[in-house]
């Protein structure tokens, strides 16, 4: 079994690594691991920056008692021109236990997952998905306001570039939640409905902001400093229309100031941003163990 999109996952199986997961993370808090994954291998393959994805995947790797191994692309073969699939055919020679990949282009894991026997789990792929990260918000969710279903989430920022937004955005609804996306208009893929930061915000039990990629933008958006937290970012005034018990999210690395007023983000009430990184961890161990196991 493969973890590439949200689509490719049943009901069932969300079902449990939701679960799992919550069981790893009180586990995690006392410190203790399990062997369960002992003696296996999976291998990091990390095409673009990462500070999370790839540390959490580690980290899970090892609280599971399996191995990580991290090839540095920058100073791999890659560098000297192999290609994606001789890349896959190499590492696959070398029998990983698992193999988890982020790649600039749309589509690379399931690329690699063709070649690679081992179970590939999909760490970000271009503008496409990043479903461990839905997973881990879902689970994050779940875990403090103890449901997902009926709660209506503010998914908002730069939607038109987001792996995550696309990932939430399938889980969410199925889990029973009404997500709403909002941006710049310029920031909004065409087929979704044109709302406002201000309108998604607004009775939200849940304000997910994310960054803008400045990376993937042909133009730069020519705001001002200041002007895109002024128009479309989080702030006190725009928080104070959510529901009085609303929670803070950001998948990260967020641009305090920019999408997210420093302060909020700080909120030790109501921001759950450091509770998604450490969720993020169980997750991962909840993923690695069931791709895993799911091959014996
Ligand atoms: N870390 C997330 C991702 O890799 C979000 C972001 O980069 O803004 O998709």
């Amino acid at each position: 079994m493969d973890i590439l999109s949200i689509d490719g996952l049943p009901n069932d199986e969300i079902a449990a690594i939701l679960d799992t997961a919550d069981l790893y993370f009180s586990g995690n808090r006392g410190r203790r691991g399990s062997e369960r994954l002992h003696g296996r291998i999976v291998f990091n393959v990390f095409y673009e920056n990462s500070t999370r994805t790839a540390m959490s995947f580690a980290t899970a790797a090892h609280r599971l008692g399996a191995s990580a191994i991290a090839l540095s692309v920058e100073r791999s073969s890659v560098a000297k021109g192999e290609t994606l699939e001789d890349t896959a055919r190499t590492l696959n020679a070398m029998r990983p236990d698992a193999l988890v990949i982020r790649h600039r282009e749309n589509h690379a894991p399931a690329v690699v997952a063709e070649i690679v026997e081992a179970p590939v789990l999909n760490a970000g792929d271009g503008t496409n998905e990043h479903p461990t990260q839905a997973l881990l918000d879902a689970a994050t969710i779940r875990r403090r306001l103890g449901r997902v279903e009926g709660l209506k989430i503010a998914i908002c920022g730069d939607i038109r570039h987001s792996r995550v937004a696309r990932s939430n955005a399938k889980l969410l609804p199925r889990l029973g939640a009404e997500v709403r996306l909002a941006g710049p208009p310029e920031l909004l893929p065409p087929d979704v409905p044109q709302l406002s930061v201000a309108e998604a915000i607004a009775g939200a039990d849940v304000v997910m902001m994310l960054r803008v990629q400045r990376e993937r933008l042909e133009d730069d958006l020519g705001d001002a400093p200041g002007e895109y937290l002024a128009r479309y970012g989080l702030t006190a005034e725009r928080l104070a229309t959510a529901t009085p018990g609303a929670v803070i999210m950001h998948p990260g690395p967020m641009n305090r100031g920019v999408e997210i007023d420093g302060s909020i983000a700080d909120d030790p009430e109501r921001s759950l941003i450091a509770l998604q990184v450490e969720m993020g961890v169980a997750v991962r161990m909840a993923c690695l163990e069931r791709v895993i196991d799911a091959r014996n």
